[in-house]
């Protein structure tokens, strides 16, 4: 084994990527690039033809990328490694369940779909939960460990389907040495004697994952927690085969705030994006994702919260990842999410504003006026799409009031309204200004004898279709006289 990192992010394109296989992919990455030389590898693990879903791949890349992950080898960057595509490997695999064969650590099985049923059929009916095709099952199935050895060539010669078999030692511990959790073992009777090939030829996940670990030269193998009821399969596999395991790292499950896995039901249930796509598509900054997720599971030790990417890379260490489950807090998401579009420069958000508004129906927003509404905004909004949803009255007039802005209209706000119109409708467009504004509010109650909210919630009302948002002069200044005259008038005869 070579002394440099290699680590691989290894998903199966059964769905999109969600967030917890990209927390995987972070700190996979992370910790290559905390290493001089280190790399970082995308595997895609398609045996599963079955379960691949069209475009997963594709999505899976374009999740890494708008992280900003640099990917050293992968289908789509070369390398010595290759294929980097499973199904692209499928006859590779069958030497390797012929090597284990030979040396008597695996075997052929040919029971059918049938006969496997009633053996799980028989066993539960004799008081056994989870019956298992094993040291003890084995024996009693149609395997080359039970057949006589011309009936097994004969059945091999007349193209019998089969499945290789691992099998699995009645009594063995199998000890690991994982990175985060230390010491663990696992008693080999409760495993299952694995398929290692399957009838049609391909590999299942166990065979391909622990052969290509080794042909890649990976040196650290960092997944969810999931993984580690699979692990002694796989540690036995190396064993058998010669090799070296690499080292394991099991990271902690994410949590739902509610308590338990964070599952795509439960995810639902509470408003958080599954998929990074949908992040994408909801319009988040990926440094405030890439961020967030670095510190569900691990923590550089001190109190600080805002790293970038680059920085993350230089202090992320495996040491510091925590064994129990890190709840996804969504607020804390938000968070970094304001704290990163923030610090963006006005006018990459007015070109991205753009956009939005553009495919949210609003078209032929002028640039400068545009530069001049974002820092209006940038304090209020959490995300850069909320410019165009919040602030969606910069652009056109408000069309409607939903019912909780209406019941803040009261039966006073029309004649306060009409009021302050008078003050402001023979104003010079150069004395259209935020403090004048104010000042003329000011004036007005004072003279109907009011509070300051009589007549400032109905005039944002009328002003922005909403009872809350951004400092309204400043607003109003921006819109204009002529608008914001137009709105008032509007609000009065419609409310
Ligand atoms: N293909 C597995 C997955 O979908 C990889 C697990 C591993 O990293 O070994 O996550």
């Amino acid at each position: 084994m070579t002394s440099t990192v290699r680590v691989r992010f290894a998903p199966s394109p059964t769905g999109f990527l969600h967030i917890g296989g990209l927390r995987t992919a972070l700190y996979n990455y992370l910790f290559a690039r905390s290493h001089k030389d280190g790399k970082f590898i995308l595997r895609i693990e398609d045996t599963d033809l079955k379960r691949t879903v069209e475009g997963a791949d594709q999505d899976i890349l374009d999740s890494l990328t708008w992280c900003g992950f640099k990917i050293d080898e992968s289908p789509y960057h070369s390398g010595e490694y290759g294929p980097y595509r499973q199904s692209e490997r499928k006859d590779l695999y069958k030497k390797y369940a012929d090597q284990l064969i030979e040396s008597g650590h695996a075997y052929y099985a040919f029971d059918t779909e049938e006969e496997l049923t009633e053996m799980r059929e028989r066993l539960e009916k004799s008081g056994n939960p989870s019956p298992k095709y094993d040291s003890i099952t084995r024996q009693s199935m149609k395997n080359s460990l039970t057949l006589p050895k011309d009936e097994v060539e004969k059945k091999l010669s007349e193209g019998t389907p089969y499945v290789v078999r691992l099998k699995v030692p009645r009594r063995e511990t199998v000890r690991i040495e994982d990175k985060i959790r230390g010491i663990v073992s696992f008693e080999t009777k409760g495993l299952d004697d694995q398929v290692l090939l399957k009838s049609d030829g391909m590999p299942t996940y166990h065979l391909a994952n622990v052969v290509d670990d080794h042909l890649m030269e990976i040196s650290h193998v960092i997944r969810g927690e999931e993984w580690l009821s699979s692990t002694p399969k796989h540690i036995l596999l190396y064993q058998y085969f010669g090799w070296e395991p690499p080292i394991m790292a099991h990271l902690p499950l994410i949590m739902s705030p509610s308590g338990g896995k964070l599952s795509k039901r439960k995810a639902e249930e509470e408003g958080i994006p599954i998929n990074t796509k949908e992040y994408i598509k909801q319009h988040y900054e990926p440094e405030a994702l890439v961020n967030f997720l670095a510190y569900l599971g691990w923590s550089p030790g001190d109190d600080s919260e805002i790293h970038s990417l680059d920085e993350l890379c230089r202090i992320f260490s495996l040491d510091r990842v925590s064994k129990g489950g890190a709840v996804f807090n969504h607020k804390k998401l938000m968070w970094y999410n304001e704290h990163y579009m923030r610090e963006k420069p006005d006018r990459e958000l007015a070109e991205r504003v753009k956009e939005i508004a553009f495919s949210n129906g609003v078209s032929g927003i002028d640039d400068d006026y545009l530069q001049q509404v974002i820092p209006l905004m940038k304090e209020r909004v959490s995300k850069v799409d909320e410019f165009a949803t919040l602030g969606r009255f910069f652009f056109e007039d408000p069309q409607e009031y939903d019912e909780k802005t209406l019941k803040k209209w009261k039966d006073d706000s029309p004649e306060l309204v009409k009021a302050y119109r008078e003050k402001i409708e023979d104003w010079d467009e150069e004395d259209f200004k935020a403090d004048k504004l104010k000042a003329a509010l000011q004036e007005v109650i004072d003279e109907k004898g009011v509070g300051f909210g009589k007549l400032m919630m109905p005039l944002r009302i009328a002003t922005t279709g909403l009872s809350f948002g951004p400092d309204l002069f400043p607003a109003m200044e921006l819109l204009g006289k002529e608008t914001v005259l137009r709105r008032l008038d509007r609000a009065v005869e419609k409310l």
